[in-house]
């Protein structure tokens, strides 16, 4: 077989060779260790967040050994790409905190070792094939569908491995002339590999991320080159990964069943081969079993959630790490203060065997993380968010920034600030009952009090509130109006006989509580009462006389 005449055949407008394009990407000038990741999406429109997870591996490898991490959009599937489906993955990623020194941006490029959108490099591609061709390493196959269909029930009748390789594989040493008739008659064709790998033999392979794994080799030809010359993932992640000058692949470890073929085609192709993460698919409990998070049933698989219900992105970072890295809570408690780039990242530290993604978790980080926020943060996160959110919130926010910040500063700053805000989401209802415009009465006071009792209370707080009393003094006189109405002050002396009162003070707070907050439980209440103002408390009070 001629196999220059071959390449020519299959490939005739491409006058490039192999050399021409390592001339365009000359190695990376980096610091020794320096680590090249790329995160490699299709432009699907949908960010998983197995998605996020991989690229804050990428992100942190990259960055703590002084390397690039870049963006390439895998679109040669033009079925599976959406629009816009390059600016929502940019955008959805930056509102995450990911941010790339390299690669696609929404309107081109950013960087010399593109073009980073896999749909611009046909050309590239097919060099390289065309090269393989000459080396006898690739060939046309003309099969069609139907072709390809009795071959797949064959295999399964006679219980054989699936896959187009030896007597399977009828295009593999066609003579030129069966070729050349099928191109005369305009025939598409795909191009395979042709492997020459044997199932028999097996070898160990280095995965950064799961240690020493068994591989099998490879007997498929898969098809690198589709019929219209678009390649497949597995050519476009050698051709790729090598001229952009990536060291380490982190990928999902579902691509570990086709590892074997991207040796191979390494090899082939003549090129160092990159380490490789493969990183352990994102689980959830589910009725007490671990399942794979599913973009159908759950969602927060979604990425875009985190930043619609409201997320601080330091929080699903912080929820994340822990995630990543099984020693980062250790570190994190003995280092408490210390910004989240400071932590030594390792792909040791990461999970072989699958990460279990706990939403009340992650709400808990976040809880954490808000409480150590001063009030002015709270305001600014919770404003950016409801502006694209919630619109009349944020004009209510808007209104009086000075009130609002009043009011997130309650319980805050000390050693012990309250831990009771997840979500930028749930600050509106958190502060609704300080606007007249979003108060509502949401609990009644309960019926086993008797109404006349509650209203003598209620009546005798309206007399007796002292805007300008402190919180002592706001509390003697609470238990005062305890006292006089037969409801015992002292807790203490309530509960060695209960029986002998109508109640306790807890009571009368919690009468208090109701009518000015409509809940059974809110912040602190003298201070509720102080930012509220006389006249408004004074208000809620007589709305249940
Ligand atoms: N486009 C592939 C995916 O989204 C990339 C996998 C890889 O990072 O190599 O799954």
């Amino acid at each position: 077989m001629d196999t220059n005449l071959l390449a020519d055949l299959l490939y005739p407008n491409i006058k490039t060779l192999p050399a021409d394009i390592e001339a365009r990407y000359p190695a990376r000038n980096l610091p020794e260790g320096a680590k090249v990741t790329r995160f490699a999406p299709s432009p699907t429109g949908f960010l998983h967040i197995g998605n996020l997870y991989g690229a804050f591996t990428d992100e942190r490898l990259a960055h703590t050994s002084g390397g690039v991490f870049y963006l390439r959009i895998e679109d040669t599937d033009a079925k599976r790409t959406v629009p816009n489906g390059i600016q929502i993955i940019i955008e959805t990623l930056a509102k995450l905190g990911v941010e790339f020194d390299e690669g696609a941006v929404i309107d081109g490029d950013n960087g010399a070792y593109g073009p980073y959108r896999q749909s611009e490099r046909a050309e590239i591609y097919q060099t390289y094939a065309k090269q393989l061709i000459r080396e006898g390493k690739a060939y046309p196959c003309f099969c069609t569908e139907e072709e390809l269909a009795a071959i797949r029930e064959r295999q399964e009748a006679e219980k054989l491995n699936p896959g187009y390789y030896g007597e399977f594989a009828i295009w593999r040493d066609a003579p030129i002339e069966s070729i050349r008739e099928k191109l005369d008659a305009g025939v598409p064709f795909v191009l395979r590999f042709r492997s020459e790998g044997d199932l028999n033999n097996k070898h160990k392979f280095r995965d950064e991320i799961k240690g020493e794994i068994d591989v099998t080799e490879n007997d498929i030809d898969h098809v690198i080159l589709k019929s219209d010359g678009i390649p497949t993932y597995h050519f476009a992640h050698a051709v790729d990964d090598h001229l952009m000058g990536t060291t380490h692949v982190i990928r999902d470890e579902s691509w570990l069943s086709t590892l074997p073929f991207h040796i191979q085609l390494f090899k082939a192709l003549g090129f160092k081969m990159p380490k490789y993460c493969h990183t352990a698919q994102v689980l959830k409990l589910d009725n007490g079993n671990k399942r794979k998070i599913s973009k159908r049933k759950d969602p927060e698989a979604a990425l875009t959630y985190y930043h619609s219900q409201g997320y601080p992105v330091a929080a699903v970072r912080e929820y994340l790490m822990t995630l990543l890295n099984s020693n980062f809570e250790e570190w994190r408690l003995a280092n408490p203060d210390a910004p989240i780039e400071s932590f030594k990242f390792t792909t040791k530290k990461m999970s072989v065997s699958g990460s279990l993604f706990d939403l009340d978790k992650l709400n808990d980080v976040s809880k954490n993380v808000i409480s150590r926020l001063t009030a002015d943060e709270v305001y600014d996160f919770t404003f950016a968010w409801a502006e694209e959110n919630d619109p009349q919130f944020a004009s209510v926010l808007e209104n009086d920034r000075e009130y609002a910040v009043r009011i997130l500063s309650i319980g805050r700053g000390g050693k012990k600030p309250r831990k009771d805000i997840a979500l930028w989401s749930e600050v509106k209802d958190y502060m609704s009952f300080f606007y007249d415009m979003l108060f509502t009465r949401e609990t009644a006071i309960p019926e086993s009090f008797s109404a006349e009792d509650v209203k003598a209370v209620l009546a005798d707080f309206i007399t007796s509130y002292d805007e300008n009393a402190d919180q002592n003094e706001w509390f003697a006189n609470i238990k005062a109006i305890a006292e006089k109405n037969g409801f015992c002050p002292d807790m203490k002396q309530y509960k060695a006989n209960p029986e002998g009162f109508k109640g306790s003070v807890a009571d009368v707070s919690m009468f208090l509580r109701v009518a000015v907050t409509g809940r059974m439980n809110s912040p602190d209440l003298y201070e509720v009462m102080q930012i509220l103002g006389k006249g408004q408390v004074l208000q809620r009070v007589n709305g249940l006389l």
